[in-house]
């Protein structure tokens, strides 16, 4: 059996420290805030070269946090490409602006730059680039657009954790980035966990501010705020698993080279790999009209596989009151039935890549 991803195999390599810094927090019984969630802020915002972390309960809190210090109104427009997790465009509704869904690029599978323009109105004030898979977005164009029209670019980097382009770790492009540490993320905590990072101070403190209920003392608020802190025991694992990071990264895009070596004598799409972008794999993602005869490999064999994502945004009946858009973002809906995610993480053997991909040549 190979499963799509091994989170015990991943508990197995750091027990003793994890055990060890939930085992310090809970005998501190400082449950709320504290030295954990300090430090991971910090480790966080030099891993990822950002001035400033604000951790957060989740990604999508740290989302609708990016939109509300960003300003953003009801009636306002962003613009989301449509291959993403719901997320990305869900936290919208919470200030009350609408996502205008993009296609994507047939290569990166992120927002197509050339489809982005004929999508702006005079009511579009931002865009979320959203570096699926872990591969980044082409940025420049994307901020030359953004600069041309005065939007703001929030970057959704949930599944980029150490991405790079142009040599720039991703979070640095945009006026807010939001992560998260969703336990499967490539940096996943135990239990739902975020951070909203900027480069701007004032944004940085406003989000600080509405995360933990308007304040900074203990009972005088500034403003309403949200119950958004990041839990202490989840910065305890967090601050453990960062260490493993970078070596944990190298491990995935080694695995996805192998991957790459195998399969390229194959009529499929494969995850780009250029040397602008470090691409960090949090999904391998192939792209074949032979998936239904590869899924019956796989399940014959007991390995795991994913579907990211089988809906495009804009066919999701949540957003149907939007009207139907179905055949205008068309490599979005093409990909949609093509793709299918093969096991990746760390830990995942030469071995197991070379099993998966004999399977796959078996359904050619
Ligand atoms: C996981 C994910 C999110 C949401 O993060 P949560 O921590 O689960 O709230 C947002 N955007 C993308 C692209 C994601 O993959």
């Amino acid at each position: 059996m190979i499963p799509f991803m091994d989170l015990d195999a991943q508990y197995r390599a750091v027990q003793e420290e994890i055990d060890e810094a939930l085992f310090k927090v809970i005998h501190s019984y400082k449950f709320i805030n504290g030295p954990d969630v300090e430090a991971f802020e910090r480790n966080f915002a030099l891993a990822q070269d950002v001035k400033y972390c604000v951790g957060c309960s989740s990604g999508t809190a740290g989302l609708h946090l990016a939109f509300e210090i960003l300003g953003l109104q009801p009636g306002d427009e962003v613009l989301v490409p449509t291959m993403t997790f719901i997320a990305t465009s869900e936290a919208l509704r919470q200030v009350g602006a609408r996502p205008v869904f993009v296609d994507i690029d047939p290569v990166s599978y992120n927002l197509d730059p050339a489809a982005i323009e004929h999508q702006i109105t005079s009511r579009t004030r931002a865009i979320v680039a959203v570096h699926l898979h872990g591969n980044p977005c082409a940025m420049e164009p994307i901020l030359a657009i953004a600069q041309r029209y005065q939007l703001k670019i929030i970057e959704d980097c949930a599944q980029a954790h150490l991405a790079e382009y142009r040599g720039q770790k991703v979070g640095n492009f945009g006026a807010v980035a939001v992560f998260s540490f969703y336990p499967g993320k490539n940096l996943g905590a135990y239990g739902d966990a975020g951070a909203l990072m900027t480069n701007d101070a004032q944004l940085a403190e406003r989000a600080a501010l509405l995360a933990n209920h308007g304040r900074r003392e203990k009972y005088v608020h500034l403003i309403e705020g949200y119950n958004y802190r990041l839990d202490t025991l989840q910065a305890a694992v967090l601050n453990v698993k960062l260490r493993y990071l970078p070596q944990w990264t190298r491990q995935r895009i080694e695995n996805a080279r192998l991957y790459h070596d195998l399969l390229c004598n194959l009529p499929i799409g494969l995850p780009e790999m250029t040397t602008e972008k470090k691409h960090v794999f949090h999904i391998f993602a192939i792209v074949t009209d032979r998936r239904e005869k590869i899924i019956q490999q796989l399940r014959e064999h007991h390995v795991a596989y994913g579907i990211h994502y089988p809906l495009p945004l804009h066919r999701q009946p949540a957003y149907a009151s939007l009207g139907d858009v179905s055949g205008r973002l068309p490599v979005a809906e093409k990909l949609s039935d093509q793709f299918l995610s093969l096991p990746m993480y760390a830990e995942l053997q030469p071995e197991q890549i070379e099993f998966v991909c004999n399977l796959i040549k078996k359904a050619f």
